[in-house]
């Protein structure tokens, strides 16, 4: 089959189906056939290129593509062209793979079933009466209903895996500083990381390979050299679990999480079990706090990182109806009319606890937990080699069941946020299903061993 075979398969795909799900923002036809073409006119001369040359790729909208418009799933950004690429476009270009569009997402990155998007919600292709996860609910949900094979996510709290749970993907949180953030459009800085959405392990491992890398553009972008992954999970058995220490954490079981997801977690670790591991529980007492801690430190950072969008630099200017046209009133005007609800919830939340007579209470003390999370991770690994978790307390909830409740909304990222915090990578692979949808299991490596997970997980899919 040729690259603009299949290009032309995914793009009559999404012409079929993206109305009824909207798991694209933006479709790039042409440019995505002219790669296929180039790519196939090199193969065809002899060309030696790299294994994912010529397999469609969709991008989350919060990276950023020379020309291509990128809203963030924000009414602010609507109409702005970004000027360059992101670090991971250019390799993805440099790989040649034909980008076929841009993905839908909760506004800014921020939620967990694209409900927050300012362009309607992404519908789960299981049952499209239920949430396709988010924020990355658009790459998600485009790879599950095999309109790509393929796609780029942005996990700060759990944006790739959570999505990859509700959804029957593969989805991968790489340890913070091994895909570059240059071209991310931040939301919080120092929990943000680029990573694949896929429909196997195997495929996911190669697309971490493509878009890892030291990026001098981004300051904290890790100088270690790329494993092979894809190589790892070729020669991946279910065997190769044996001997492997797997830990189940105490405070992540049982309570919060449904009993669907509880039965398909503990079949999958038992499977683990039978294959020849030793499984073990492991008592992690930090991780009580990790959600309270996420959503001070996560506020914060995404309240200094929003003041960019003034009115003034890209996209939306709004000026007010009545009174003086003054900066300070078309800033106000633009970020009242740009921003939704839940964005503007975080400004507030964010300055709140940044701001000097709560510093300590609330900034201070999240930091502190964020320390001993990163200290009870340690001591874990030192014990175990991954850590084992449902990805999500429930498989995909219906709309509109958590929108009106952000502390019920936040509680899906409580298996999901300790990663973040740590700068750990996190994996979740699909483990069966619960009343038709699908459940995720969560593998957590120590820093710079992301190979463990994806050995795990492979053995998990087999
Ligand atoms: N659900 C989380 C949040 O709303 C995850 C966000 C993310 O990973 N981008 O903050």
């Amino acid at each position: 089959i040729t690259s603009v075979e299949l290009t032309r398969a995914s793009l009559d795909r999404i012409k079929a189906h993206n109305p009824t799900i909207n798991a694209f923002l933006h479709v790039d036809e042409e440019g995505a056939l002219a790669t296929a073409r180039e790519v196939d006119e090199k193969r065809a001369a002899g060309e030696n290129l790299g294994r994912l040359a010529g397999i469609p790729i969709a991008i989350k909208d919060n990276l950023v593509i020379r020309g291509m418009p990128t809203t963030c799933g924000s009414k602010m950004l609507e109409g702005w062209l970004p000027p360059y690429d992101a670090t991971v476009i250019t390799k993805i270009k440099n790989a040649g793979m034909p980008i076929v569009g841009k993905t839908n997402m909760d506004e800014f990155a921020m939620g967990s079933s694209t409900e927050f998007s300012a362009y309607g919600s992404t519908k789960n292709p299981w049952d499209t009466e239920r949430i396709p996860g988010g924020s990355g609910g658009g790459s998600a949900a485009a790879v599950s209903a095999f309109m790509v094979p393929l796609a780029l996510g942005s996990d700060t709290g759990g944006s790739i895996r959570q999505p990859g749970s509700v959804t029957g993907t593969v989805g991968v949180k790489p340890t913070y500083g091994a895909v570059s953030r240059y071209g991310l459009i931040a939301m919080a800085s120092s929990l943000d990381q680029v990573g694949p959405v896929a429909r196997t392990v195997a495929d996911a491992a190669a697309l971490q390979e493509v878009i890892s890398g030291h990026d001098e553009l981004d300051s904290t972008s890790l100088d270690v050299e790329v494993p092979a992954f894809e190589d790892i999970v070729a020669q991946v058995g279910a065997d190769r679990v044996k001997g492997l220490k797997i830990g189940i954490v105490e405070q992540l079981s049982a309570d919060g999480f449904e009993p669907g997801v509880e039965a398909e977690f503990e079949a999958t670790v038992k499977r683990l079990e039978d294959a020849g591991a030793e499984v073990v529980n492991v008592s992690l007492p930090s991780f009580e706090y990790a959600l309270s801690a996420y959503y001070l430190i996560m506020p914060a950072e995404v309240s200094s990182n929003m003041a960019r969008f003034d009115g003034m630099r890209f996209g939306l200017r709004a000026e007010p109806e009545t009174g003086p046209v003054t900066a300070e009133r078309v800033m106000a005007e633009s970020r009242g009319q740009g921003f939704g609800a839940e964005v503007k919830r975080r400004i507030i939340l964010g300055t709140h606890v940044l701001s000097s007579g709560n510093y300590d209470a609330y900034y201070g003390a999240a930091q502190k937990v964020r320390t001993l999370v990163q200290r009870d991770l340690d001591e874990a690994f030192s014990k175990v080699d991954v850590l084992v978790t449902p990805t999500a307390p429930t498989t995909a909830f219906k709309f509109g069941e958590k929108i009106d409740d952000p502390m019920a909304m936040y509680l899906n990222d409580l298996a999901t946020i300790p990663a973040n915090l740590a700068g750990t990578p996190g994996l979740s692979v699909p483990c069966g299903l619960s009343e038709g949808m699908p459940v995720g299991f969560q593998i957590l490596a120590p820093a710079y061993r992301d190979d463990l997970m994806y050995e795990v997980a492979a053995a998990v899919e087999a």
